[in-house]
C-alpha cells in the first residue's frame, strides 16, 4: 500500500512537472562520453555511459552542487558531474519523424495477450534497419507477461511509436509495463524513440489510474505528454509505408468529401483509433474496438468507403457481435481476418461474426489468437471456428503475396495468400 501511495504521489508530481509545464527539465550531455555513477563521487561505480546529446530527467544537485542527479530510462537514479553537460528547462527532445529509411519488408504481429489486443507493426529496410509501432498491449500484467518477452524474442528494443487505440484496460493496461521494463539479468532495454499516442477524449474515471501510469511511463521515456492522434494524420514509420489514421476520438474521414466528420459518440469503443496500413499492394486495417451499432454511431460502416478493399482485417472488438457487420464487410472485403481474444470476456468472438464473414466470402481465412469465451457470464455461446493460432505473424515484401504464420494449437504453420490486385 505504501508503495502504491508513493507511486501515485510520484505520478502526480510527474504530471505537475511534465504535463503542467509541458516539458521536463533535463540534463543534456555535452561531451562525447560521460560516465553516470551510482553516487555523487568519482570513487563510486559507473552504472551507465552516456554520449553527446543524450538527455535525462534532472532530479536535483548533490550537497556540494558538483553532481547532477538524473533519472535513467529504467527508472533508477544516477549521478553525472556538472561539467559534462547542462541543465535545460522545458526541454523538448528531438524526435525523429522525418529521416526514415525506405521500407523493403513489412511484418505485422498480433501478439497473443489473452483477452485483449496487441498489434506490432515493423518496417524493415534494405540494410536490416527496423522501425516499429506498438498498437495496444493487453490488460495490466500482460505487458510484462507477453509483450516484453515477445519483443525480446524478436529483438525489437526500440519502438518508434506507441499507440493506445482507446482507453479500455484490455488495450491500454499493459503499455506502461512495456515502457517501464527494467532489465535484470540481461541487457535488453526497451526505448521509445518517438511519440506515444491516444485518441481524442478523456479517459473515464475508472480508466484514469491506468492512463496516468501510461502517461508517466511514456513521458519518462520521451519527456513529452501523450499526443492525440486524429484523422487524417499520418504516422511516418518508414518511406514507402503509408499509415493513416482514418478514425479516432469519434472522428472519421468521409470518403466522398474528404471531410472529417465528428460523430460525437458517447461510447468509448467508438473513439478507438483506426489505422489503415498500405504497403504497395498490401492493405491492412486495425481499429481497436470500433463498432457498427447505433450506440457507436456505426462508425465502422461510415469509415469503410475510405478504407476500401483490404487484404487483412484485424477484426474490431475481438470479434464481438456489435462489430463487423455486413455493410462494413461488403466494402473492406478481407481475405484474411485476425481475431484477438481469450477467455473471460463478453462472449468474444461470436459465431455470428464468423458467419457474416463467410457469407460474404466463403474462402475467407480466419485466425484467432486463442480460444474465445466458450460459455461466458452472459450465457452467450461463443464458439467461433477460426483457427487457434497463438501469436500471428503476417509478412510481405510488398509484392503480390503475403504469408500468415501461427504458433497455436490448431494452426502452427505458414499459409501464403495472393493480394487482391494480383488475382
Ligand atoms: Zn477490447
Amino acid at each position: 500500500m505504501r508503495n502504491l501511495i508513493k507511486h501515485l504521489l510520484l505520478i502526480t508530481f510527474f504530471q505537475f512537472i511534465l504535463i503542467g509545464s509541458l516539458f521536463a527539465n533535463v540534463f543534456v550531455v555535452s561531451r562525447s562520453t560521460a560516465n553516470i555513477r551510482e553516487l555523487p563521487t568519482t570513487a563510486s561505480s559507473i552504472i551507465q555511459q552516456a554520449h553527446e546529446n543524450d538527455w535525462f530527467i534532472y532530479l536535483g544537485n548533490s550537497n556540494d552542487s558538483k553532481w547532477r542527479s538524473v533519472e535513467l530510462p529504467d527508472g533508477t537514479t544516477g549521478w553525472i558531474y556538472y561539467t559534462l553537460g547542462r541543465i535545460q528547462e522545458n526541454y523538448q527532445p528531438p524526435i525523429d519523424t522525418s529521416t526514415t529509411f525506405e521500407i523493403d519488408k513489412l511484418e505485422v504481429h498480433i501478439i497473443n495477450v489473452e483477452q485483449g489486443d496487441c498489434t506490432l507493426i515493423i518496417a524493415i529496410g534494405n540494410n536490416g534497419e527496423k522501425a516499429a509501432l506498438l498498437f495496444d498491449a493487453g490488460k495490466p500484467g500482460k505487458g510484462d507477461k507477453y509483450v516484453v518477452p515477445y519483443l525480446k524474442s524478436i529483438g525489437i528494443s526500440q519502438l518508434k511509436y506507441i499507440v493506445s487505440s482507446h482507453h479500455d484496460g484490455d488495450h491500454l493496461g499493459g503499455l506502461d509495463e512495456v515502457l517501464n521494463y527494467t532489465p535484470d539479468t540481461d541487457d535488453f532495454k526497451i526505448s521509445l524513440t518517438g511519440n506515444a499516442y491516444q485518441p481524442a477524449g478523456d479517459p473515464k474515471s475508472s480508466q484514469r489510474a491506468q492512463y496516468d501510469q501510461y502517461a508517466y511511463a511514456a513521458s519518462a521515456q520521451n519527456g513529452q505528454e501523450i499526443l492525440t492522434l486524429n484523422p487524417p494524420e499520418f504516422l511516418n514509420l518508414s518511406k514507402g509505408l503509408t499509415l493513416q489514421v482514418v478514425a479516432g476520438g469519434g472522428l472519421y474521414i468521409d470518403n466522398e468529401t474528404g471531410n472529417i466528420i465528428d460523430l460525437e459518440p458517447s461510447d468509448a469503443n467508438a473513439k478507438s483509433i483506426g489505422l489503415l496500413l498500405t504497403f504497395n499492394k498490401f492493405k491492412f486495417f486495425v481499429g481497436g474496438d470500433l463498432g457498427g451499432i447505433s450506440k457507436q454511431k456505426k462508425i465502422e460502416n461510415k469509415v469503410a468507403p475510405y478504407i476500401g478493399d483490404i487484404d487483412v482485417l484485424r477484426a474490431n472488438h475481438h470479434g464481438a457481435n456489435t462489430s463487423t457487420h455486413d455493410p462494413f464487410i461488403k466494402i473492406v472485403k478481407p481475405e484474411v481476418v485476425l481475431i484477438s481474444c481469450g477467455k473471460n470476456n463478453f462472449g468474444h468472438p461470436r459465431q455470428k461474426v464468423i458467419d457474416r464473414l463467410k457469407a460474404e466470402n466463403s474462402n475467407v481465412q480466419i485466425y484467432q489468437t486463442a480460444e474465445g469465451d466458450l460459455v461466458n457470464r452472459y450465457k452467450h455461446l461463443a464458439t467461433a471456428d477460426g483457427l487457434v493460432s497463438g501469436n500471428i505473424v503476417i509478412k510481405t515484401e510488398g509484392d503480390c503475396t503475403y504469408t500468415v504464420t501461427g504458433s497455436g494449437s490448431e494452426f502452427h504453420e505458414t499459409n501464403t495468400f495472393t493480394n487482391d490486385d494480383c488475382l
